[in-house]
């Protein structure tokens, strides 16, 4: 999608330990416009597809998701959380990741109520790296009996496996941009 190209291109920093930066219209301040388009081309990717609920995971999934569902039919959006509360109650889906960017364990959760046998998910999320968050995420679904029919990243660096090994499982994976290398000395970001 050029226009995502383009704003990391603008906007987006290269940090030490392959870490992409793009706060200014996606990890922290959010540009609406942008995720509307992001939204409109997942549709387009994912079109005869049956989707009736998109999961995504706390934080920087949920506006993107939101943003997205207007375009699959106003779908309900479930984000699982990664750390319990007391706003949490019944029946949970739990599993464990490990997250790039906090480079520690955490545990994904999904109450059970709001994932069913029958679902027919879209995953959506804003990186894809390693492919950690989206293990834990499909786990969840195995575990719900629902249906991973796609799913959607905003940025996938191609440099690490995740994509890989995705595709290679058979999911169909759309990601929006793919970065192919990038240097923190220079801040050069090349795509696929
Ligand atoms: P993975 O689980 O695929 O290794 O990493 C994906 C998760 O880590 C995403 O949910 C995202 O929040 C975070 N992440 C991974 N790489 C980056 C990055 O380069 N920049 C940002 N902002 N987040 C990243």
């Amino acid at each position: 999608m050029k226009e995502l190209e383009e704003r990391i291109r603008r906007e987006g920093t290269v940090k030490p330990g392959n870490v992409l930066k793009v706060d200014a219209f996606l990890n922290h301040q959010c540009d609406v416009e942008l995720f509307d388009h992001m939204g409109a081309a997942w549709a387009e990717h994912f079109r005869g597809k049956t989707i009736n609920k998109i999961l995504t995971i706390e934080a920087s999934g949920i506006g993107i998701a939101c943003c997205a569902s207007r375009h699959f039919g106003n779908v309900p959006v479930v984000f699982a959380k990664k750390a319990q509360s007391i706003n949490l109650d019944g029946d949970q889906y739990v599993t464990t990741i490990y997250s790039f960017t906090k480079q520690r364990e955490f545990p994904v959760i999904v109450a059970k109520k709001f994932l069913s046998p029958g679902d027919h998910v879209l995953l959506i999320d804003d990186f894809l790296a390693n492919g950690k968050a989206l293990q834990g995420l499909i786990e969840i679904c195995n575990h719900a009996g629902a249906v991973v029919e796609g799913i959607g990243i905003a940025v996938e660096k191609g440099f690490q496996n995740g994509g890989e090994q995705l595709r290679k499982a058979g999911y169909d994976l759309d990601s929006l941009a793919i970065v192919k290398s990038m240097n923190p000395e220079t801040g050069d970001i090349e795509f696929a």
